[in-house]
């Protein structure tokens, strides 16, 4: 769907206007909007689910470090507990030597146990705490300090006998723990018997022990306890703890890193989805701004293609429709162009109306231009009828190429001719084909000839006519039109004959219309013009005459003695005798008298400038020229000779309108007769007055 816009551009709606054609407007969310959303959902999505599984990863991982750091210094407590155990022996061996304590055990006087342990426990040196127990293994008695832990345990016999178990300790719970730490860097708590005995946590010696994520003192910790292998007296376990503040902000330091490294990642994939955003943006710009200008009737820039991607596969694309609606639109242009010329043509056409020169002129060019040739013409047959019509700049080639075609279109002719007289010879005898309808088509519509000489390409075409009702079709011309390069199409060559065909036509209904226009001014029998045209000649000259004063002269005849030959000779006699004065009459005109048949066998002549006495010597000499027509004889035998009678008159001279001019010639002519006939005679002058 084209449009001519108002200023004459060609407009192209469904680009131009979306929103009439059905292509609703969206809400005014742009497309880098929603790109950028669209790199959101795909980027930032993912990227929270990934940080959210790092970090709980890293939470887990820190507490299994944490867990196995625990269990490892939980270990290395065992191993120190042990360490302490065989620090007691040398202790252990000397008190369990002592006989004295052996004794009171053997004797199972715990009076003198205590005060035996009392006494080894003062003087032994590194001795801190002593137990015994009986061998059912239990506390017999124990002596020294009460946060003494890691017994080694010697069961001292007599006489083949085990009497009991000695523990001897060496080690504070607070010297364990601290190595404990020191070992291993955790905090350490120690229970013997349910209390704690000793603890590197701060106020951490109250309180129970407790695995998993506890509060000591305040502090948050995650640890593990575990009982150490203590065959006698209260049970002692031992705890392990690590604080959780430092797991926490061990994995925050982890989230951190894994955050940072997150934070970089999601700018650089914002930073890249940006530039791409932008690019593709861009690219979509471009294709809207081509868009816009395709819109606007402008297609001088393409769109910049690089590369093989889909967007330059587009832009080949868009450039390559562009390119054909480019074509398209030049085309409709031109299409347009030449519709305007035709009916500028057309409008000429009808102008020329009547004029057969200018019909064919109007032909050629049409011819040269609707068929793109260098040069054209039409050649009359008749010179006094149409003049040659010329269009292009003749070169010598193209001149040659004309004639040769012409030559050619007219050879053809003949020869046809020569067909179609034979065929009209064969049918006239039977109906007499005088109004020429049953001319075979081909006659008139002749088919152009062409001619190729070099480079040099021409077609011609005669131009056939009727020139006259009751006239067959005749040549009276010949169209031609040549150009140099190539040769004319089908569609150049049908137009071609088209357009002479027309040509033809035109020039035919030129002479049919001059003839009609003829017969309806003229009489018919004589050919002298008609009492209406006599009627309208004379009002013509009378109003000449008013207005700028010449004479008008009219002379009026009536044949004498008609009805004579009529009745001697018969009425074809009388219409031959008519025929005959009136071209006498004719011949005697000049080129602005007007001679008419009056009605009967009475004529008049109006001498347009002509005065009485003028008019007088005309009559006088038309008088002579009837007198010395020899008209032959239908029965040949021998001639007729006749006489007329004329009366002049003139205007102002004998009368002041036309009525009374007609009268005073009338009077006169009656005087002529009256007079003897074969006369002139003159209307007498009027007086001012009358
Ligand atoms: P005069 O000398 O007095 O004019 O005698 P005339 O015989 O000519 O008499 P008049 O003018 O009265 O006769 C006119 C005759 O012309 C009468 C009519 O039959 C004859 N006539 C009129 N028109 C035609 C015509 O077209 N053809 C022929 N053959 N005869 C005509
Ligand atoms: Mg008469
Ligand atoms: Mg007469």
């Amino acid at each position: 769907m084209l449009l001519w816009t108002d200023d004459g551009r060609l407009g192209v709606p469904f680009l131009g206007h979306n929103t009439h054609d059905g292509i609703k407007a969206g809400p005014p969310v742009s497309f880098r909007s929603r790109l950028l959303l669209f790199f959101m959902i795909i980027v930032i999505v993912p990227m929270v689910a990934v940080a959210l599984v790092l970090f709980s990863i890293t939470s887990d991982s820190e507490t299994g470090k944490t867990d196995a750091q625990i269990a490892q210094g939980l270990r290395a407590a065992f191993a120190i507990y042990d360490s302490d155990r065989g620090d007691a022996r040398p202790q252990l061996a000397h008190v369990a030597r002592d006989p004295r304590l052996a004794r009171a055990l053997a004797s199972n006087d715990r009076g003198a146990l205590a005060a035996r342990i009392r006494a080894l426990a003062g003087s032994v040196p590194g001795v801190l705490r002593i137990s015994v127990f009986d061998s059912g293994r239990r506390l017999l008695a124990e002596g020294g300090r009460a946060d003494a832990v890691a017994a080694a345990v010697a069961a001292p016999s007599t006489a083949r006998r085990r009497i009991g178990y000695v523990a001897v300790s060496v080690t504070t719970a607070r010297a364990y723990v601290s190595e404990v730490r020191r070992v291993t860097g955790l905090h350490v708590s120690v229970a013997s018997g349910g209390h704690i005995v000793g603890s590197t946590i701060p106020a951490g010696v109250t309180g129970r022990l407790d695995s998993g994520n506890v509060t000591i003192a305040g502090g948050d910790y995650r640890g593990r306890v575990a009982s150490l292998a203590d065959p006698f007296g209260p049970p002692v376990r031992v705890g392990v703890y690590e604080s959780r503040g430092k797991l926490s902000s061990s994995i925050s330091h982890r989230r951190l890193v894994i955050a940072a490294i997150l934070g970089a990642f999601l700018l650089l994939a914002l930073l890249s989805s940006v530039v791409v955003v932008r690019a593709l943006q861009r690219q979509v710009e471009t294709f809207l701004e081509a868009a816009r200008r395709l819109a606007r009737g402008d297609f001088s820039r393409p769109v910049p293609v690089e590369g093989g991607d889909e967007f330059a596969q587009l832009g080949r694309e868009f450039n390559a429709m562009s390119g054909q609606l480019a074509v398209k639109i030049e085309e409709v242009q031109r299409k347009r162009g030449e519709l305007e010329e035709t009916i500028r043509r057309v409008g000429e056409a009808f102008a020329a109306g009547l004029d057969r020169q200018e019909m064919v002129n109007i032909a050629v060019r049409t011819a040269v231009e609707a068929c793109q040739a260098d040069v054209g013409r039409a050649l009359p047959l008749d010179i006094r009828r149409m003049k040659t019509s010329r269009v292009g700049e003749e070169t010598p080639e193209l001149e040659a190429a004309l004639e040769t075609a012409e030559r050619r279109a007219f050879e053809i002719h003949l020869e046809d001719s020569d067909d179609w007289l034979a065929m009209l010879d064969a049918t006239t005898d039977g109906d007499g084909d005088e109004d020429g309808d049953g001319e075979p088509p081909h006659v008139r519509e002749r088919r152009p000839v062409r001619v190729t000489q070099g480079a040099y390409f021409a077609m011609a075409v005669p131009l056939m006519a009727r020139p006259a009702l009751g006239r067959g079709v005749e040549q009276v011309g010949v169209v031609s039109i040549a150009r140099e390069g190539r040769d004319f199409d089908e569609g150049e060559y049908d137009l071609f004959a088209y357009l002479a065909g027309q040509a033809a036509i035109s020039i035919e209904n030129v002479d049919l219309h001059e003839t009609v226009r003829r017969q309806a001014l003229t009489d018919e029998l004589t050919g002298l013009y008609n009492l209406r045209h006599f009627h309208d000649t004379l009002d013509t000259e009378l109003e000449r005459q008013r207005r700028f004063g010449t004479n008008v002269g009219l002379v009026m005849l009536d044949i004498d003695d008609f009805k004579r030959i009529n009745d001697s000779f018969g009425h074809q006699q009388g219409d031959l005798v008519l025929i005959e004065v009136a071209r006498a009459l004719r011949n005697l005109s000049r080129d602005i008298d007007e001679p008419a048949r009056y009605g009967g066998e009475e004529m008049a002549v109006i001498l347009p400038q002509t005065d009485v006495a003028g008019a007088e010597l005309l009559a006088e000499r038309m008088r002579t020229a009837v007198e010395d027509l020899e008209i032959d004889r239908l029965d040949g035998d021998g001639k007729i000779r006749v006489t007329a009678s004329f009366g002049v008159a003139s205007l102002p001279a004998n009368a002041h309108d036309k009525a009374a001019l007609i009268a005073e010639a009338d009077a006169a002519l009656y005087r002529a007769k009256r007079a003897g006939k074969n006369r002139v005679a003159r209307a007498e002058a009027v007086t001012a007055e009358s």
